[in-house]
């Protein structure tokens, strides 16, 4: 077992758009390592950047919520090609420690995406699992939860942020290199 350090909002690394994978070789232990630190966090996903690494995957473990046996994804290169509807659900971000915000998202996704071994998938989700997915691939293209709602919403969250911030950016400073 191996935990990685979760960086947190202000990391100029959460504000940039990942880059995609294209060596599928080496992705083993960057994934078993998420997976490890998302359980340890207590998170139902986590997208490669939120650990440092500046590439498109996430993962994702909705088991409980789903309550089926099992509910756990690996997504690379994902893009969202279409979606409809409109749902609100409270989000929280293990990037952004105790904060929780009404997030309003589309109800209903198609998101093109490719497996730990490159295949390609085109296939459409829509619940929880829409919601997170929309969650980490906001993440990859350097959006947060606190942009996604009001300006009002956000105020109300505005000394966390403030504080969140200014350590992760004091932190970044000091951060080696991430390996795979
Ligand atoms: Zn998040």
């Amino acid at each position: 077992m191996a935990l990685r350090e979760i960086v947190h909002y202000g990391d100029p690394i959460l504000r940039k758009v990942c880059q995609s994978v294209k060596d599928f070789s080496k992705l083993t232990k960057l994934i078993d390592d998420m997976f490890d630190t998302m359980y340890e966090e207590s998170g139902i996903g986590l997208a490669a950047n939120q650990v440092g690494v500046d590439l498109n995957l996430f993962i994702i473990d909705i088991t409980d919520i789903e309550e089926e046996a099992e509910n756990i994804y690996v997504f690379i290169n994902s893009q969202i090609q279409e979606s409809h509807g409109e749902s609100w659900f409270e989000e929280g971000c293990l990037s952004i420690p105790d904060v929780r915000l009404d997030v309003k998202r589309p109800e209903f996704i198609t998101l093109k995406y490719q497996d730990e071994n490159g295949e390609d998938h085109v296939e459409k989700f829509s619940g929880h699992l829409a919601r997170a997915i929309q969650h980490e691939v906001d993440h990859l293209n350097g959006v947060f939860i606190v942009d996604r709602v009001s300006q009002t919403a956000k105020m109300t969250v505005k000394k966390e942020l403030k504080t969140i911030e200014k350590k992760a950016v004091s932190k970044s400073k000091f951060r080696k290199e991430f390996v795979l």
